[in-house]
């Protein structure tokens, strides 16, 4: 059995009078160490499933298991325990906190999570070793990313989830970012999930999920990715 597998999964929103089908029958796999990358127009679907998977909103219908276990079946409570202790999510315009430093950032990790790795640590792993005590506005878009992507980590989680995580970031600062990702998933087995509108990424993962009008249209598992270098 894969890490996750989604299977038939369907979400649809109410918006007046119309039916929205966000997810329309979603089938996906993903192994227990992959970089995987969810890719497709905006949209289609690929923040819904990524909701999901994070806990942060549930399926109508459908299996979504995690580890073996379906988080689709959990309760609010659970859920709530799941998104502190399981999952690390990363966004596009980093949501850190203005006034607290790079290091108190990614000390949030250690007041939710009983397992949270050393904040110091955690930053000097993502190279920000000499900015612990700076704030968010005193960094550029990459470094800021890279306190959001430490703050994800510290809890050392199942699933990190990564929402256009270089949407915001011109085309070098995107690739740095795109590589502490990639040697995230090498170095340290967490299993990574990208989604991205920018097809230009999908040489780098392990895995390929195309998401078009509410299902997923082709799943490839990439022999050879692409190193960032
Ligand atoms: P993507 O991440 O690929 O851009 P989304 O999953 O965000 O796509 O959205 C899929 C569809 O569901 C879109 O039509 C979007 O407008 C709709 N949608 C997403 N979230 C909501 C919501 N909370 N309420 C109503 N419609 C939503
Ligand atoms: P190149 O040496 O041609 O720049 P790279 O190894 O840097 O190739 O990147 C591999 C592929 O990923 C290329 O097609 C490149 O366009 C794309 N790519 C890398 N980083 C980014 C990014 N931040 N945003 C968009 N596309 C990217």
């Amino acid at each position: 059995m894969a890490f996750v597998t989604i299977k038939d999964e369907y979400k649809r929103y109410q918006m007046g009078e119309t039916i929205i089908v966000a997810n329309d029958g979603i089938n996906l796999e993903i192994e227990k160490g992959e970089f995987a990358i969810i890719v497709g127009p905006s949209g289609a679907g690929k923040s819904t499933v990524l909701n999901i998977l994070g806990g942060m909103d549930t399926a109508d219908e459908g299996q979504v298991l995690v580890d073996d276990t379906d988080i689709a079946r959990f309760n609010s409570k659970e859920l709530t325990g799941y998104r502190r202790n399981d999952v690390g999510f990363v966004f596009q315009f980093y949501n850190l906190v203005p006034n607290l430093t790079t290091k108190e950032n990614v000390e949030l990790a250690s007041q939710i999570s009983p397992r949270a790795l050393d904040a110091e640590q955690v930053l000097r792993d993502v190279g920000l070793g000499e900015r612990l005590n700076n704030f968010p506005a005193q960094l550029s878009g990459g470094e800021q990313q890279r306190v959001a992507i430490a703050r994800a980590l510290a809890k050392q989680p199942k699933l990190l989830l990564c929402d256009e995580p270089t949407g915001a970031l011109d085309y070098n600062t995107g690739k740095q970012v795109l590589k502490l990702l990639q040697d995230t998933c090498r170095n340290t087995g967490t299993t990574v999930i990208v989604i991205t509108h920018n097809s230009a990424l999908a040489p780098m993962a392990d895995r390929v999920i195309e998401i078009n009008n509410a299902k997923v249209r082709k799943m490839t598992k990439n022999p050879n990715p692409i190193s960032v270098d």
